[in-house]
């Protein structure tokens, strides 16, 4: 039987989310309690003209911002994670999670718990890519909103990782203030140890320096 991971499709030995997808994954779920407050802040919508609301609303493309953020914080987030959370005790044989509390704490509560259960749906959830795909379109929906997209970071040099047909990555790879663990967002190739930051620096092309 041959794995490949349910977001990126690399080929796996085993499971069902690469160890790159399943990073991303954790830190995502680590932030989205402060997306979900970040939110708040945009809940009130933009004042508007008095007499010509109604003829300008029409014509306006889309859904007006403050629908999108109503969207996300009531309901939106909060449900996703949970019924994530409520399939995989399913499919684990656990009984359905107990649903308590404020919509922030409801958030923080099934974005934990995922967290601390990914070990499990990496290695034994065939749904994990989609729960993967699923919390990264979520969180690009509010970042969207919020426009507090991560900071790029410093740019320490390019992935030095090679291919099963030999060919060098070369992907950028940037550093956040208090990282000490990055992961190539091209092939998910990991640098973590002393080790791995050596060989990223000796294998440098000159000009890219
Ligand atoms: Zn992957
Ligand atoms: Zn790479």
């Amino acid at each position: 039987m041959t794995a490949a991971c349910g977001l990126c499709e690399r080929a796996l030995d085993h499971g069902y989310l690469c160890p790159g997808d399943t990073l991303a994954l954790a830190e995502r779920l680590e932030r989205m309690p402060k997306l979900y407050a970040a939110l708040a802040g945009f809940l009130t919508p933009a004042v508007r003209g008095g007499g010509e609301r109604v003829s300008a609303s029409r014509t306006a493309p889309g859904l007006p911002v403050d629908e999108a953020v109503l969207d996300l914080r009531y309901g939106g987030i909060a449900l996703v994670l949970e019924g994530w959370r409520s399939d995989v005790q399913r499919v684990r044989g656990w009984g359905e999670p107990a649903v308590t509390g404020s919509v922030e704490r409801r958030v923080l509560a099934a974005a934990r718990w995922i967290g601390m259960s990914l070990d499990w749906i990496a290695a034994a959830y065939p749904a994990a890519g989609d729960l993967a795909r699923e919390v990264r379109e979520m969180e690009g929906a509010a970042l969207s909103i919020v426009g507090a997209l991560p900071e790029r970071g410093r740019r320490i040099g390019q992935c030095v990782s090679i291919d099963a047909s030999g060919v060098i990555c070369g992907a950028v790879i940037r550093h956040q203030p208090g990282q000490t663990r990055l992961v190539c967002e091209w092939c998910h190739a990991v640098y973590a140890t002393e080790q791995d930051w050596l060989l990223l620096l000796h294998h440098q092309p000159k000009e890219s320096v």
